[in-house]
């Protein structure tokens, strides 16, 4: 993303520490009373105006390590700066200088969207005469002006979560937090949110976003990191990671997708000399082919089905995605043994273009 400024008003006060990082954490580790080692020696390096992705499956971690950087709870081990403020030295500065969006939405439905904002302008302590003008830029910023005097409890899951996403803004932070903002909103209400997110980014903001949806990160990301287990995986743009970790998919599916005719194409396949390595993955209806090179033995695969008797009834040739790189760092071993899970939620292709 080009062209982002400075935010023009940061109430974070004076900078203990002049950094151009926005979140420094070093080698952070949290360990739960009960002995769970939820995060595990995590280090984060992102640059102000960055929009960063926290991307893993359910229990990877993601919560508990946002909540360790917006001071929610204090690091078992290591160190977090945010906007060059240390979280366990420093919490209400580095509290001034962020917005924090939960997974579980903070705004009363009681009141309407304007009520929301001005209660939120009256905690972050926005100066009152700046109040009206910034209410009314935010309502603008997320589509809600025609309902802004409308009580918020009668709101879809959407708006509730726009409005959310306004009231962490008020008193302008330079730095967003955002846990799995989209989860459980229909694919039309997460399109307007990732359009509201960017919008924040373009203007200056830092957003980091934790997401358990690849092709969210995908779209937003400037750079991301993979989480498994506590740890980071893989940090890099989307597509420097599916470069250096993804390689291109061959999907094949097979005329009458019998067991035994589907092992037979396999075998068949696995005998190709030209075929890099490759993890080969039965499907419901034949199989998957992830090797470097794989566009150019199209040719060579084709025979090879020929000559085992076996008809291919579609086939498709594709660049890969994140979803493919997160199964090569986690699971690029094991084959044939159907579809392997990341744990990772996907959104349809149907469903993103709504
Ligand atoms: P994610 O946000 O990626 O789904 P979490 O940070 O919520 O992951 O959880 C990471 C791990 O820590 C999981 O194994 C989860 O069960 C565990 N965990 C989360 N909160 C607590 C808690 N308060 N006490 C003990 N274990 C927890």
């Amino acid at each position: 993303m080009t062209n982002r400024q400075t935010h023009p008003q940061q109430n974070a006060g004076t900078k203990s520490q002049e950094t151009d990082l926005a979140i420094d954490a070093q080698n952070v580790n949290v360990t739960y009373e009960d002995g769970t080692e939820a995060v595990r020696g995590v280090s984060l390096r992102i640059k102000k105006g960055d929009f960063f992705g926290f991307l893993g499956p359910n229990g990877a971690g993601k919560t508990t390590t946002i909540k360790s950087l917006v001071t929610l709870l204090h690091p078992t081990n290591g160190s977090v700066r945010i906007n060059g403020y240390d979280t366990v030295a420093e919490p209400d500065k580095v509290r001034r200088s962020i917005g924090y969006m939960a997974q579980e939405t903070s705004i009363d439905r009681e009141l309407t969207p304007r009520e929301n904002l001005r209660l939120a302008c009256e905690l972050y302590g926005v100066p009152g005469d700046q109040r009206k003008d910034r209410i009314k830029a935010l309502l603008d910023l997320v589509d809600l002006q025609d309902v802004a005097d409308t009580r918020a409890g009668t709101f879809s899951g959407g708006m509730k979560k726009r409005l959310d996403a306004a009231s962490v803004l008020v008193h302008r932070p330079p730095v967003v937090f955002l846990d799995e903002p989209t989860t459980g909103l229909d694919p039309e209400a997460r399109l307007r949110l990732w359009d509201y997110f960017e919008r924040i980014n373009e203007q200056g903001t830092t957003v980091f976003l934790t997401t358990q949806y690849l092709e969210e990160a995908d779209r937003l990301c400037d750079r991301l990191s993979l989480l498994q287990d506590g740890q980071i995986i893989a940090t890099g743009s989307p597509d420097t990671l599916k470069s250096e970790f993804g390689t291109d998919v061959f999907e094949i599916a097979l005329k009458n997708p019998l067991e035994d005719r589907i092992k037979r194409a396999v075998q068949a396949v696995r005998r190709i000399d030209a075929l890099e390595e490759p993890t080969i993955r039965t499907t419901e209806d034949g199989f998957t082919i992830r090797s470097t090179g794989v566009r150019e033995t199209a040719g060579d695969l084709f025979a090879a089905l020929e000559d085992t008797g076996v008809s291919v009834s579609d086939f498709d040739i594709h660049s890969p995605t994140l979803d493919d790189v997160f199964l090569a760092l986690t699971d690029g071993s094991s084959d044939t043994a159907g579809r392997a899970d990341t744990g990772m939620a996907s959104i349809s292709t149907q469903e993103v273009s709504t």
